[in-house]
This record gives structure tokens, sequence and C-alpha cells, in this order.
């Protein structure tokens, strides 16, 4: 950072306490993971100058043929992976490729069946406080009360009562697998169109280890950087013949020019996630949640829906006495970093919510495996059993300390 450190010494010396901080401490923020071997080269690169409107061979900036080039590569790459006709690389992020879908496919107003926020859901998918909510007229379905898994059958009556445009699922803090194709049929009976948001799952899908939904989907979103480890940015995969829809509603509809070093990054990330390390790296990210969920339980915490398929477990702290937020505090400062996250059935603000999601990419990421995440649950009880005992939270901060110096971060 020679020039940085000369034109901003204050930027410069955040950025190295930043580097400090992910390298002393643990991430199990579920939305996290450390980055891909390249992708912060490919960001800081030389495509981060070039402005490039419009899509390869047809752009309204001259001195795009090395663009070009990079976004043919990314679209390929990622249409291989994902084994999908269309990909729409340019969306700065998931929420802005969630809007490009809405406004290709959809009129003002129109009615939209997506999963709640308080269930797992995503604050774009028509939650109060999105602008998603002004435009579209969401109807939101949950979880069954007692197995806290997704019920079908009450989207299957809600779709038939309500007509929707379309379904929409997918979910941030949602621990099971989906049934796309029983949600594609329910979709189908009401003449209703399909989008799948995959941001959190996308890595595991792109392995292989939970199923697509690809094949039942007519638009799949997801963004990059959660479980795919890719750097920030956003992705539309499509059926052929909703192409030209989707290209017009991501430029000229819903942004400007493309960040073409994130469709750099992305390039590089959809090759790597296409080699078979990356493959073992989200079989472990699964194997890793399993083992942390299984510590929690042994310990007595109580996991929504029972457990977990996929990179993430929910605990719920209520039967503990503890809040989310106050949890949340007390692993911060042993240098343990998870999120709040409220629980279904649960009416209150996120912030007095009794949930704790913890996930398992960038500890995955990290190369840590069983024995760690054994270590790391035993922490995450003594800090829950006392979180304002300073002797605990110190045996936990040299505890972590030690574990980062043996793993350091991946690049
Ligand atoms: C994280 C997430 C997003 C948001 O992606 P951004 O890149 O923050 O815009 C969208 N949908 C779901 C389901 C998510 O989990």
């Amino acid at each position: 950072m020679r020039a940085l450190t000369t034109s901003d010494p204050e930027v410069a010396a955040l950025i190295r306490h930043e580097e400090e901080r992910l390298a002393a401490t643990i991430d199990l923020i579920a939305a996290e993971n450390h980055p891909l071997p390249g992708i912060f080269e490919a960001l800081g690169s030389a495509f981060a100058v070039k402005a490039a409107e419009g899509y390869p061979a047809a752009r309204y900036h001259a001195g795009c043929a090395h663009a070009d080039a990079l976004e043919d590569l990314a679209i390929r790459r990622c249409c291989a992976l994902f084994g999908a006709e269309h990909a729409n690389v340019q969306p700065h992020s998931g929420v802005a490729a969630n809007w490009a879908v809405y406004f290709a496919a959809l009129n003002p107003g129109d009615r939209v069946l997506a999963m709640r926020l308080s269930h797992g859901g995503h604050l774009s998918h028509g939650a109060a406080a999105s602008v998603t909510s002004r435009c579209f007229q969401f109807e939101h379905y949950g979880l069954d009360p007692d197995s806290e898994t997704i019920d079908y059958d009450a989207i299957s009556d809600l779709a038939a009562r309500t007509r929707p445009r379309m379904l929409v699922a997918g979910a941030s803090a949602y621990p099971r697998l989906i049934d796309y194709a029983r949600l594609a049929e329910i979709a189908a009976g009401v003449s209703a169109l399909f989008m799948v948001d995959m941001a959190h799952i996308a890595g595991l899908v792109a392995a292989g280890v939970i199923p697509s939904p690809l094949p039942h989907a007519d638009y799949v979103t997801f963004t990059t950087y959660k479980t795919l480890g890719g750097g920030r940015g956003g992705v539309i995969l499509c059926r052929e013949k909703y192409r030209s829809a989707i290209d017009r509603s991501v430029f000229p509809g819903c942004q400007g020019t493309p960040a073409v070093n994130m469709i750099a990054a992305k390039a590089v990330c959809f090759n790597l996630a296409a080699q078979p390390d990356f493959r073992t790296r989200q079989e472990q990210t699964v194997a890793n949640a399993r083992y942390l969920g299984d510590a929690l339980t042994e310990r007595d915490y109580r996991l929504v829906a029972g457990g977990t398929d996929n990179h993430l477990v929910l605990i719920d702290l209520r039967p503990r006495g503890i809040s989310g937020e106050h949890a949340e505090n007390a692993l911060a400062a042993a240098g343990l970093f998870a999120n709040r996250n409220p629980l279904p059935f649960e009416n209150t603000h996120p912030n007095r919510s009794g949930g704790l999601r913890l996930g398992t990419p960038a500890i995955t990421s990290r190369g840590m495996g069983k024995p760690e995440v054994e270590l790391i649950a035993d922490w995450i009880d003594q800090l829950l059993r006392q979180p304002d005992d300073p002797a605990v939270r110190r045996s936990v901060q040299s505890g972590v300390a030690e574990l980062t110096r043996d793993f350091p971060l991946p690049c």
C-alpha cells in the first residue's frame, strides 16, 4: 500500500487495522467468507477504471475489447458452473439483482409471495422497511410452528387464495434445505413465475453439496461473497427466453456502468468454484455446521428447526435467558463474531430478539475442521453462561489468539 500510505495515511491505517482484526479473530457471521485466492487482486486491478455501459460487443464506451472478453468469460464460466442458460454478471449486489428481476418480470403493484423476514427471509423480499414493499404487493409465507421448516401446504393455500404473479424462495437464516420442485409445482399451479434467491448458499450449490434450484426456477439470483467466496457482487441466472428482458432490466433499467473489476473477481471465482478442492471446502463447511450444531445441542442449546443441512445454525437463546444482542456482544468482546437474528414466531424488534445466527464458511476457508469447531462451541458456551465475566473473556481471548495464529487467513 505504498501509494495509499502516502496519499491517505488515515485510510491506510484503517485498512491495516481491519487486516489485523480479520487475522486475529474468528468470523462466524453466516453471510461472510474469506475470499478465494486472487479475488482481492482482481478487485484492485486496472479493470476498476473502465466505463463499459452496455454488454459485450454492444457498449456505449470505446476501449472495451478486454472488458468484453472478460465479461464473456465470466458469463461462460458462470453458466457452466451452475448449468444455467443465461447469466447476467453485472448486478452490483444481491439486492440489485433482485430489483432487476422484479422489474423485468413484474409490473408495479403485482402480487408476489415470499418468505417472511422474521422466519428467515430477506429484506429485499418485500419487508416493510424495504422499498420493494412499496412497489409490489408482497404476501409472506413462513414456517410450520412445530417443525420450524417451510410450511409448503400453507404456501399452496396462500397461492390459491392470492393468485400471485411470482413466487420467491430463498432465505438468509434458514438452516434446512428448500424443496424447489414442490415450490415450482405450486407456482405452476397458479401460473406464477418462480424466482429463487440463493445468496447464502450459492457456494454449496456450485459445489453440488446441496440441491440446485436451477432446474426448477425461472430466475435465480445470488451474491458472490457469501459461501461462494468471490468478493462482493450480484448475479442473475435465467432461462434463455428471459435473457433480453433481464439484460435490459439490469442496464439501462436499474444500473449504469457495471463494476468491471467486480466482473473480473466473479470470473476468477467461477473458475475456482469448478475445481475439486472447492467442492471439498464446501463439504467441510456443511460438516462443520453440523459439528457446531451437535456440540451446542450437547451443551443444551436449542437449535431452530432442530439442526442444519447447510452452512448455518440458528440458536434460540430464550430458554437460556440471554438476548441475541447480549450474546453477540459477549462473543465479540472475546474475538468471535456472529450476529443476533430474529427467531420465527417471535414478535419483537431484531435488537431484542433471542436468536443468534452462526455460520461456518469463513472458519472453513481458514482450514478449520471438527476439533476447532468443538473448541469454538465450548468457548461460545462459556461466554453465554457468563457473558459479563472478565476472566472467562480473557481466557477465551487467549484461546482465540492461539487458534488464529495456527490457522492464518487463506490470502
Ligand atoms: C445477503 C442476501 C442478499 C443481499 O445481498 P447484498 O449483496 O447485501 O445486496 C439478498 N438476498 C438474500 C437471501 C441474502 O441472504
